[in-house]
């Protein structure tokens, strides 16, 4: 029998059957469990196989391949991949127009997880009520390289609706830094939609993977929201840095025009990246926090490696 993960804690996987619609509490085959790659441990959202055994229960024999995943992006070869949600169709990243103020690198910081997850993502620019121009111009910026921006106010209802669109029966997660309305926002899309707030951070960064709860919440309209502690507190990753540049989607067309392959875009004479920067073709704030990026993927990956 085939079904979704829809909740998983403390080692538990509560599957929900395509067939019939119920949920078994399943635990998982010992063989999968013995994986040394956390990648391949079973997580929400991920499609399974299971095999029932006393009522309301199963065991879940196979993982069918992802279609899409956010990960904490890890180190290669270092066995450390912790998968959050698995074949996520969209990501929202939701920041505030103001109260607080929006960051172009905090805003990066998310996007790069995003990208180098390969999701779909949009952005969401709430709080527009607080501003008087919304087309703000940090916003502006992820507009002109191709994202998606939605503008939202919970307190006026402008642009929940076309929030509610883009998750309609699809799965869904919401991210950003707390205080810009997350809460609110689900809580306007479908009211009672209340997701987790707590920061339960510590543990997924440990690598406690199965103490973690996570839930995909059905939307009255079709599709679910992942609800999950360790996508509210995306901040924190680890990449290589070679891997960043081809995370800020506008610099993918002048990469491959540097003077050495292996430019790092950040002093090099003959680097396409710099001179589109010098020429306003890609913006100085959006460079500086690669720039920035950079050096903290740089300083984890050496401290990661012994
Ligand atoms: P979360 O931490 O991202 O989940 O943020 P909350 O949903 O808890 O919202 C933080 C604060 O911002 C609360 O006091 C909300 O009432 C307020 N808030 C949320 N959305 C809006 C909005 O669109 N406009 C205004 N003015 N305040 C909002
Ligand atoms: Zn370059």
């Amino acid at each position: 029998m085939n079904g979704t993960i829809m909740r998983a804690q403390s080692g538990f996987f509560w599957v929900k059957l395509d067939e019939t619609g119920e949920t078994l509490r399943c635990t998982l085959r010992g063989r999968l469990k013995k994986t040394k790659q956390y990648s391949d441990l079973a997580t929400l959202g991920d499609f399974v196989r299971i095999t029932p055994t006393i009522p309301n229960e199963g065991v879940v024999e196979e993982i069918y391949p992802r279609r899409s995943k956010l990960a904490r992006t890890a180190i290669k070869g270092a066995h450390f991949e912790q998968v959050i949600v698995a074949n996520l169709d969209i990501v929202l990243i939701t920041f505030a127009v103001a109260h607080p103020e929006p960051h172009v690198r905090m805003i990066d910081r998310f996007l790069v997880i995003a990208e180098a997850n390969n999701l779909d993502v949009a952005i969401i620019a709430n709080k527009c009520d607080l501003v008087s121009d919304s087309h703000q111009k940090v916003f502006g910026i992820y507009e002109q390289i191709g994202y998606p921006v939605f503008y939202t106010s919970v307190s006026t209802g402008q642009g929940i609706e076309q929030v509610q669109e883009i998750i309609h029966n699809k799965i869904s997660a919401f991210t950003g830094p707390s205080g810009v309305g997350k809460s609110s926002l689900l809580n306007a899309i479908q009211p009672g939609l209340n997701l987790r707030t707590g920061d339960v951070s510590d543990a997924v960064n440990k690598g406690q993977h199965t103490t973690v709860a996570g839930e995909l919440v059905p939307l009255h309209a079709g599709g679910f929201v992942a609800d999950t502690p360790g996508i509210r507190e995306l901040g924190l990753y680890q990449m290589e840095p070679d891997e960043l540049e081809w995370c800020f989607r506008e610099f993918r067309p002048f990469i491959d025009e540097c003077g050495f392959s292996d430019c790092t875009h950040t002093h090099e004479p003959e680097c396409a990246v710099l001179a589109a920067v010098e020429a306003g073709q890609i913006s100085s704030a959006r460079h500086q926090s690669y720039q920035k990026l950079r050096d903290h993927t740089a300083e984890q990956s050496a401290s990661q490696r012994f």
